[in-house]
């Protein structure tokens, strides 16, 4: 968590500027010759290969010149060294990430040390990382190593809910995943005494638009699915990108990271869960908060049984592991408490031992659940990152 400056202030961190709907990106360059004159562009070969003609042509509309960096799968502490040397060598005054959590991430991350302004322009709703002012760093492999915070979010946060529907579902599926946590562990922070990751404790602000993003998402959810698998802009669609990017992005960010986030960090020391998207991750951690918790048993089981719906896995077994992998659960749990780690903004004291019960208890209570609503297992997907 955050240092702050006085345990008596609350925070509410937001980007300057966010944009939404469908067709955002054709107005791209509009937005971003308010920041600079010389931007560049963040982006893995897949992404570019769909939206470099796009981006051009946007760029183009308002006089500005498209360069464009590539980009591996994680924000790792060299790619981030690495734009900061581009940023200079280029002289850019605006750095862009276009595509997943980390490119943007990443983004972030450089344009802060090269100190010029940065926007995130996602292309999947499927993280909350556009709109904060922190950076999730990982190996090369996968695996969490820190966050990194900076004193100021985006000045842009732009996305077009056409290419969210033209991206595969299970990217949407993650994004829900991940902004489900978000309310669950908002509501963890307001009853405890920890800060928010903004750098203070929880706004009114921050707690409230956690909870909206939840209401949102359970209204909401299972249309936006159906429109993306057929490629459509609908209402439900539009309340989702909202909900798992701004909604869940600022209800993180001042509302606070608790126990799910945590065990989602401890998750990435098993090998066995690279493949997996940041918010089918999260939501085995959201699932096992609920256990630690204690939440009402109807509470939970009508979450395994939604997200189950969503297509987000709910047992071990799902994510490579299984409840006899004993050793690597403990590793998973050590990972998840250690010192710092957003799981000590539960408002009691959690212990190692205590998130290996929950994460084994996932297995059994998931099962027996969609066994009585007569739910299938979630068709799984792999491939994503954060
Ligand atoms: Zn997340």
């Amino acid at each position: 968590m955050p240092s702050t400056t006085s345990p008596s202030l609350t925070v509410l961190a937001s980007p300057s500027r966010y944009v939404q709907g469908k067709g955002a990106l054709d107005e791209l360059g509009a937005h971003l010759a308010a920041l600079g004159r010389n931007p560049l562009i963040v982006a893995d070969d897949t992404v570019w290969g769909l939206f470099s003609q796009q981006v051009t042509d946007a760029l183009a509309a308002t006089d500005l010149p498209t360069t464009r960096v590539g980009f591996e799968r994680f924000a790792t502490p060299e790619a981030v060294d690495s734009l900061v040397d581009v940023i200079a060598a280029g002289g850019h005054d605006v750095i862009v990430g276009l595509g997943g959590g980390s490119t943007i991430d990443a983004a972030k991350a450089s344009g802060h040390l090269a100190r010029i302004r940065w926007a995130s322009v996602p292309t999947a709703a499927s993280s909350d990382a556009p709109t904060s002012s922190l950076a999730v760093i990982y190996t090369a492999d996968g695996e969490f190593v820190e966050y990194r915070f900076f004193p100021r979010n985006p000045d842009l946060a732009l996305i077009d809910t056409r290419v969210v529907a033209n991206a595969p579902v299970r990217f949407l599926a993650a994004g829900i995943g991940d902004a489900l946590a978000t309310w669950l562990e908002a509501r963890a922070t307001r009853r405890g005494t920890a800060d928010a990751m903004a750098g203070g404790r929880p706004t009114r602000a921050g707690t409230a638009l956690a909870e909206l993003s939840w209401d949102i998402l359970w209204e909401n959810a299972l249309p936006a699915l159906d429109a993306v698998a057929a490629h459509v802009v609908t209402p439900a669609l539009e309340a989702v990108v909202e909900a798992n990017t701004l909604l869940s992005g600022l209800g993180f960010e001042s509302g606070g990271l608790a126990a799910a986030h945590a065990i989602h960090n401890g998750l990435t020391a098993a090998p066995q869960t690279h493949g997996l998207t940041h918010g089918q991750k999260v939501n085995i951690g959201s699932l096992a908060q609920l256990i630690l918790e204690g939440a009402p048993t109807a509470e939970i089981e009508d979450f395994i049984a939604f997200t189950t719906q969503v297509g987000l896995p709910n047992t071990l077994t799902e994510i490579g592991l299984s409840p006899e992998d004993r050793d690597e659960i403990e590793a998973v749990a050590e990972a998840a408490t250690v010192e710092g780690e957003t799981i000590h903004a539960m408002p009691f004291p959690v212990t190692a031992g205590q998130v290996v019960d929950a994460l084994i208890a996932t297995e059994g209570i998931s099962r027996r659940v969609r066994s009585e609503r007569g739910l299938p297992a979630p068709e799984l997907y792999t491939g994503g990152g954060h």
